[in-house]
């Protein structure tokens, strides 16, 4: 056996249990037993060293809650993924893009998790083998030109099978982009080796989205994390997920992802939250996403802004969710500017 990495040694100290909160975090709610044997727990130790007191945005997003158990209006496959499912673990919702989910591993159990129905579980235990019906169905669908693989965390596999998957990918000649998403860089960031990298880097054109929710996970070794993934010519994104009692504040947007810019991270997409089944409590209404994003447009960098968007019910696609600054299109074009002033611009030609 090759010695355990530093990243595994953390991973394998991860906290898992009602018993692990009591001790660790002072949590005392035997209801929590039932909410973690229906949603797995792990809180990594890096993870939850940056968890300051109960309720704060960190442990609202790592602790496992009783209000997940009495959600009623929420669904367990919010994306139809199950329908939309071409090949086992292969996602073809958009005509050009496809989504592998390669891992059913995380570094931490996100509260808020899309994928809570099955992240570490038994439902998503993948094999290499059984990914070998999705490669196949790439190689006989040349209109998909980028495949977003994701699970669960694919940086939580290890570096030669990561090897194996980004080597299989490339030698489809119809697959010009990938894109890895990964929660990693944010909770458990010394998994971003040089090693890694070296591996990563082989595979251009390849981008990493991650995900950052909160300005108190861009630490230095978050940073060091992502410094090393750009400097191996990675292009990052951020993938935020708006969550009540986590980041729905302006201030708290505005220093996460000008943040992440000064870590050479863009922010891709903010998604309103998905429709999941014990996430009920964590949503906010689609107003408030509106009302921060007018609070962030033109107040902040553009390359700091990500779109707001909805992942729609099932499987229908995102939709950006824009707030309105056109008044009247006429003769002349009216609307506001980000501080609210009315102006116009004359229309030239025709309308369609
Ligand atoms: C989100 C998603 C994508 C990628 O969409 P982009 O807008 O290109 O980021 C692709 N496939 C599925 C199934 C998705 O849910
Ligand atoms: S890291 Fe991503 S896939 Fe894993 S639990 Fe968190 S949100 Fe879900």
């Amino acid at each position: 056996m090759p010695a355990m990495e530093t990243w595994q040694n953390i991973l394998r100290d991860s906290i898992t249990t009602y018993d692990d909160l009591k001790k660790h975090l002072g949590c005392d709610n035997p209801a929590i037993h039932d909410v973690i044997s229906t949603y797995p727990l792990r809180i990594n130790p890096y993870y939850l060293g940056l968890i300051k007191k109960p309720g704060d945005p960190l442990w609202r997003q790592a602790v496992a809650d009783p209000d997940e158990l009495c959600d009623t209006v929420c669904q367990s496959d919010p994306l139809g993924e199950e329908k939309l499912s071409a090949a086992p673990h292969l996602v073809h919702k958009y005509p050009d893009r496809v989504l592998l989910l390669v891992n059913g591993q995380c570094a931490m159990y996100c509260r808020f998790c899309t994928r809570k129905r099955m992240v570490g579980t038994e439902r998503m235990t993948i094999s290499p083998k059984s990914l070998r019906k999705a490669y196949d169905y790439l190689r006989n669908n040349p209109q998909v030109r980028e495949v977003l693989i994701s699970g669960g965390d694919p940086l939580l596999l290890p570096d030669e099978m990561i090897g194996d998957i980004l080597a299989e990918l490339r030698s489809i000649p119809s697959i010009e982009v990938i894109r890895i998403g990964s929660r990693v860089p944010c909770t458990l960031p010394m998994r971003i080796t040089p090693r890694l990298v070296g591996i990563l880097r082989q595979h251009h054109p390849l981008y990493i989205n991650t995900h950052f929710n909160h300005p108190l996970e861009l630490t230095e070794e978050a940073h060091r994390a992502c410094s090393l993934l750009a400097d191996g010519g990675i292009p990052l994104g951020c993938q935020t997920v708006l969550l009540k009692g986590v980041n729905d504040s302006l201030e708290i947007l505005k220093e996460l992802f000008t943040g992440l810019l000064r870590m050479r991270v863009k922010p891709y997409y903010l998604f309103q939250a998905d429709l999941t089944r014990g996430t009920d409590h964590l949503r906010t209404h689609s107003s408030v996403g509106i009302n921060l994003m007018r609070g962030l447009l033109g107040h902040i960098s553009g390359m700091a802004l990500p779109t707001l968007a909805l992942d729609a019910p099932n499987g229908k696609g995102k939709i950006p969710l824009t707030p309105q600054y056109i008044i009247q299109q006429g003769e002349k074009l009216e609307f506001t500017n980000y501080l609210g002033e009315i102006c116009t611009y004359p229309e030239a030609g025709d309308p369609i």
